[in-house]
């Protein structure tokens, strides 16, 4: 076999002969997603090239049931962190970009401590690590220190407990030594499937290779690394070929190691210093970007997906609707971004975000609208990972697991990091959720775990 298992012409074939399914069959696929049993790529094709309305209607409908059948109104919290922005490639969307002249830095260990003080002081327990890709300037060894610095803090509210790293692609060795720290979940995006365009917007670099990017979460998981985390960025190539490319991977990495992608991340194109967006000629429009939402969201029911603030504050609010189940918030996407905005000194991110708004008014809002605002790493610290999660997932025992984590992280969050009036709306909500836990015995736990927290203790999960 050859590394690449992403077949262009097989895809744009597979999107031509969409064009010829018939009502019954989309019916169908649509009925079968409907009782939360995904899609093959041959399905979504045939949804993806659809404009019918009627099956459009019923994509929205089935993707907001799916989404409040299996993650109910959780929403899992978290927030980037870069580390450095040295980078040695040349890709034509980035601001990194090698032939891009500013002054890069790399944080050391104590602007480590100091982002990640910011980021505990804004509740966060959840990071997302982020880098440019330099061996020199930002080796393994430097990625793995700053691991340390950050899981051997601890404040008086808690301390960041899970960290999942957006690192370029690398070898089965330096993933052993990711997955030795306690890695949470390996992010890359592809960026584009598509290869001629994938060749076309990584100029030079190390990620010019298509084979290597591609093949990285085989080379994750040989390492043991088993929640690996994957994504296109929506812009650089036809949006439908992305989300089949992205389906076959998922496919691919189900048969060679029984588990997916554990989530989905669905950034598109944002202007960005030294980047004329209008040079990109497969810019994603709102509407075909909601219905590519919805469509991963029937085709893989139990992967998480993530939004970041690259999305508008309106846009965020309807994808949480129909399939998004993490979202970041009070994010800086700057190394030392969050030292330098309590400073209120000039930034120069790697792209400009569309969300601005503090992480207390967007999980505020997210409690106004209903939802429960989650701060929970339980799954991954015990061992729920790869296939154990996906098969508790399917299961539908997650209930008694992910809501009861919810209500007592939101309880301590809002204890140590909400207003009075915040406070209220939380113990509100809790009050409300905590009948919906169907185990009685895991129900009496969490009422006393809520107890335990008023009075001062922490960290309880299931
Ligand atoms: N260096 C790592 C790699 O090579 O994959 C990833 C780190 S990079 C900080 C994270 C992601 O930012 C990239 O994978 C890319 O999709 C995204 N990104 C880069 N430029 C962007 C832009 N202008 N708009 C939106 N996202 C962008």
């Amino acid at each position: 076999m050859s590394d690449v298992f992403i077949d262009k012409d097989y895809i744009e074939g597979l999107l031509v002969q969409a064009k010829q399914v018939d009502d019954a069959t989309i019916n169908a696929s649509l009925d079968k997603a409907e009782r939360f049993e995904g899609l093959n790529h041959r399905e979504i094709a045939a949804l993806l090239v659809s404009d019918n309305p009627e099956h459009l209607k019923r994509i929205f409908s089935i993707a907001g049931k799916i989404k409040q059948h299996i993650y109910g109104n959780r929403i899992v919290m978290f927030a980037p962190l870069y580390v450095s922005d040295y980078c040695v490639n040349r890709c034509a969307y980035c601001s990194y970009n090698c032939g891009h002249k500013f002054g890069r830095s790399k944080l050391t260990q104590d602007e480590v401590r100091e982002e990640v003080r910011l980021l505990e002081a804004m509740g966060h327990k959840r990071i997302a690590l982020e880098a440019g890709e330099h061996d020199k300037e930002c080796p393994i060894d430097y990625i793995l220190e700053c691991m340390h610095t950050i899981y051997d803090m601890k404040f008086e509210n808690g301390e960041i407990r899970r960290i999942n790293v957006n690192i370029a692609a690398t070898t089965v060795e330096n993933y052993r030594k990711l997955k030795e720290v306690g890695i949470g979940t390996y992010i890359l995006f592809q960026e584009t499937y598509h290869q001629p365009t994938y060749e076309k917007v990584h100029l030079g670099g190390p990620k010019r290779d298509y084979a290597y990017h591609l093949t990285a979460f085989d080379r994750a998981q040989e390492a043991g690394i088993d929640d690996v985390g994957g994504g296109v960025l929506f812009g650089l190539a036809d949006p439908y070929f992305e989300v089949l490319g992205l389906m076959i991977h998922n496919e691919h990495l189900e048969e060679r190691f029984n588990v997916g992608f554990h989530t989905i991340s669905v950034p598109r194109l944002c202007p960005a210093e030294g980047i004329n967006i209008a040079d990109f000629p497969h810019l994603v429009d709102d509407a075909t970007f909601e219905k590519i939402v919805a469509i991963i969201r029937l085709a893989v029911p139990f992967t998480g997906m993530l939004l970041s603030t690259r999305e508008n504050h309106a846009m965020r609010s309807k994808l949480l609707k129909i399939g998004i189940s993490q979202i970041s918030a009070g994010s800086s996407t700057e190394v030392g971004g969050y030292a330098k905005r309590e400073r209120q000194e000039q930034t120069n991110p790697q792209f400009f975000v569309s969300d601005e708004r503090t992480a207390l008014d967007i999980i505020t809002e997210l409690m106004d609208d209903g939802y429960i605002p989650s701060f929970c790493t339980a799954c991954y610290r015990k061992g729920r990972t790869g296939d154990r999660f996906m098969s508790l997932a399917k299961s539908g025992q997650i209930k008694n697991v992910c809501l009861p984590n919810a209500l007592t992280t939101l309880c301590e969050y809002s204890i140590d990091y909400g207003n009075e009036l915040f406070k209220k709306k939380a113990n509100a909500a809790i009050k409300r959720e905590i009948p919906g836990i169907s185990n009685q015995k895991i129900r009496a736990l969490t009422e006393l775990n809520v107890e335990k927290i008023h009075q001062g203790g922490r960290d309880f999960y299931i």
